[in-house]
């Protein structure tokens, strides 16, 4: 339910409103838009039917949000949430594009990628250290030491990193590496993980489930909210049809739809989405047109000699020629790049 405040409430009205909700045992969060203020309320509801809230002053009026999730609704936060992490904004004007290889494999390759997709206008880092693999055989990603290199890497280029978490146990040591947390498609439901990164300060970057609906992609983002961690980004990177050329068929519905039933940002993934470094630019610029904010695209500079997703990496001269033709579409758009 949300409490719509009165454009003229007072601090003291507000102050007075959010202690009675809390005296009701339920949680207060407030959102203060540029007009008004609104007040989420989050809790048994049934109490406000012996003490309705519409008698105070200050309020306007008293709404259910009638959609399952709640703190990720449009309706509890009207105006769009920005995520900043080290002075990048993603969810603004200006597109964010997270840009490396799919896995961390040494330092030397990592430094290179971050550099040449640096100089083309890429703001973040990505680089898996732990890798969810299909297949047991299949590399699984360097772990503690592959953190250690992205920091390194950071130190010299400046960009902030954004790495994979699969497992509990290594939180701690995600928080002193990564700037961004990365749930992949595989653990967007593992709800445990999301309740413990709702409890960390890091930004979360979200992505759907290759069989999830919209609906329980937002409400696993719900989790991470409703423990206390509002910065969260979707990211769409595709999902399971009939359709076998492609790897997955990446949704692109999603992304209108997602701005217009919640407030949090989102990017696209056209590599994972397509698997051939060949429809990337294409679907990265159809990405920016559908109004994306950002995207996450997986650049080596030896694609055919990757340890995981080669075949849709790019080259970073590749890269940097698509990162001038997103400039033009997010132009065209009113975005920047
Ligand atoms: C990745 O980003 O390398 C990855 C494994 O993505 P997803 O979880 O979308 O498959
Ligand atoms: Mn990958």
């Amino acid at each position: 339910m949300i409490i719509v405040l009165k454009p003229e409430a007072t601090e003291s009205q507000i102050k007075h409103i959010v202690s009675k909700v809390k005296s009701l045992g339920l949680k207060p969060m407030i959102s203060r838009g540029v007009e008004r203020t609104i007040i989420g309320v989050i809790g048994e509801e049934d109490v406000l039917r012996v003490q309705p809230m519409e008698v105070f002053p200050g309020v306007e009026k008293v709404m259910p949000i009638l959609a399952p999730y709640k703190l990720v609704s449009r309706e509890f936060k009207p105006t769009d949430t920005v995520v900043t992490v080290d002075g990048v904004r993603i969810g603004g004007k200006r597109l964010v594009v997270m840009a490396g290889p799919c896995a961390v494999e040494n330092y030397e390759t990592l430094l290179s990628v971050a550099r040449s997709t640096k100089k083309a206008g890429a703001a973040i880092l990505r680089g898996g250290a732990f890798k969810p693999r299909t297949s047991p055989y299949s590399f699984q990603g360097l772990g503690e030491e592959g953190l250690k290199f992205l920091a390194e890497v950071k130190k010299r280029t400046g960009q902030p990193v954004i790495t994979e978490l699969m497992d509990l146990r290594d939180l701690e040591l995600m928080e002193r590496h990564a700037d961004i947390i990365q749930i992949g498609a595989r653990n967007m439901q593992n709800f445990d993980l999301l309740k413990e990164v709702g409890r960390s300060k890091k930004p979360v970057l979200l992505k759907r489930g290759m069989a999830a609906t919209i609906k329980e992609w937002l409400l696993s983002a719900e989790y991470i909210l409703q423990n206390g961690n509002f910065n969260v980004i979707l990211c769409e990177r595709g999902i399971r049809t009939f359709e076998t050329e492609t790897r997955f068929t990446l949704d692109m519905n999603a992304v209108p739809l997602i701005k217009s039933l919640s407030h949090l940002p989102i990017v696209v993934d056209p590599s994972h989405g397509t698997g051939r470094w060949g429809l990337v630019p294409s679907l990265a610029k159809a990405a920016v047109a559908a109004g994306a904010d950002g995207l996450i695209i997986e650049v080596h500079p030896k694609p055919e000699e990757a340890l995981s997703d080669g075949p849709q990496s790019m080259l970073p001269e590749k890269f940097a020629r698509l990162m001038v033709d997103l400039k033009r579409v997010a132009k065209a758009v009113g975005r920047e790049l």
